[in-house]
């Protein structure tokens, strides 16, 4: 392994930090074989109450300032969740407020109430494909193999490779067609409702923009983006009757889901910050509207300490 370089004096505050902001999605009570990198309300317990004694976790518009501002608190962290699932109202929310903590919302607003992202759409139907041989008649996916957990642990991840970039629209098709086909196994409720994004928001907590299909901004034309990123801020914004200020952009891989235009139009859309999924630390160098996350897989606090030290040889 190459040498890395740790700088924990980017973790002291001031104007030379870094400031960690978490990434999280779904966090479950018990454990998803199907998806195992899913958080357990039990590790995020752990990692929630080691934040509380040895971080100072701040809202995230708060924390963007002060990093920008050069005046970060020691041990500064913030955290978000992405995409807008329900367990993030009903488990995350209480482990939260138990632990006194803040944590920014990014929801795609056009699944509240009942929808479903592909991604779960294609979770779904691999957990439920009988045993035997799969085609689901999409040009250029090979037909799969399912028997056991194994086999459907590498079925998705191998049509999550080869869907996720399809043009928006084509993806929407199958992921209508899937739906049918899932029928009854459709899971109803993953995703939260108006009234439990309302919840959150009443709770302290803040709610981000993230489109409102989970588009990769990328393969969409500007008008079509600008859309999206419109559509999905008015909706949140009548929803919680409060104007957004932050934005995650949805797979968020900078120069790959999103690019330059798309941060120029997240700015003027009135974003006050954004964050993208690149596995790093931002210093006051760091874009305002590209902020850089990184997810928490540590189960032990000494584990999560650690990574909050070595993601600091990781810093923009
Ligand atoms: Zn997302």
């Amino acid at each position: 392994m190459a040498a890395t370089v740790f700088s924990p004096q980017k973790l002291a505050g001031g104007p030379r930090a870094a400031l960690p902001i978490l990434m999280y999605h779904r966090v479950l009570d018990g454990f998803d074989p199907l998806q195992a990198e899913i958080h357990q309300a039990k590790v995020m317990d752990t990692q929630f109450r080691t934040l509380r004694q040895f971080f100072q976790v701040l809202p995230l518009d708060e924390a963007a300032d002060m990093l920008m501002q050069g005046r970060l608190p020691p041990r500064a962290v913030s955290i978000t969740f992405d995409d807008g699932y329900r367990d993030n109202h009903d488990l995350a929310l209480p482990l939260l407020r138990q632990h006194g903590l803040n944590a920014t919302f990014y929801v795609a607003s056009g699944y509240l109430n009942g929808g479903l992202i592909f991604h779960d759409v294609l979770v779904e139907t691999i957990r439920h494909a009988a045993t035997g041989t799969l085609d689901l008649g999409i040009d250029g996916v090979e037909r799969l193999q399912i028997s056991d957990m194994a086999s459907r642990i590498a079925a998705i991840r191998h049509l999550t490779k080869a869907m996720k970039y399809l043009e928006p629209g084509r993806r929407q098709q199958l992921s209508t067609r899937l739906l049918e086909t899932l029928g009854p196994h459709a899971p109803r409720s993953l995703m939260m409702s108006d009234e439990q994004v309302r919840a959150l928001s009443r709770s302290g907590m803040g709610i981000g923009g993230h489109t409102t299909h989970h588009v990769i901004l990328s393969k969409l034309t500007a008008e079509a983006a600008r859309d999206e990123i419109d559509s999905n801020r008015n909706t949140l914004s009548s929803i919680i009757d409060k104007p957004l200020t932050s934005f995650a952009y949805p797979n968020g891989k900078p120069g790959i889901d999103y690019d330059t235009s798309h941060v120029a139009l997240v700015r003027e859309s009135g974003y006050r910050n954004a964050v993208s999924t690149l596995s790093a630390v931002g210093t006051r160098q760091a874009s305002a509207h590209e902020l850089p996350r990184f997810v928490l897989n540590e189960t032990t606090t000494i584990g999560v300490i650690l990574r909050m030290l070595r993601m600091t040889a990781y810093a923009i």
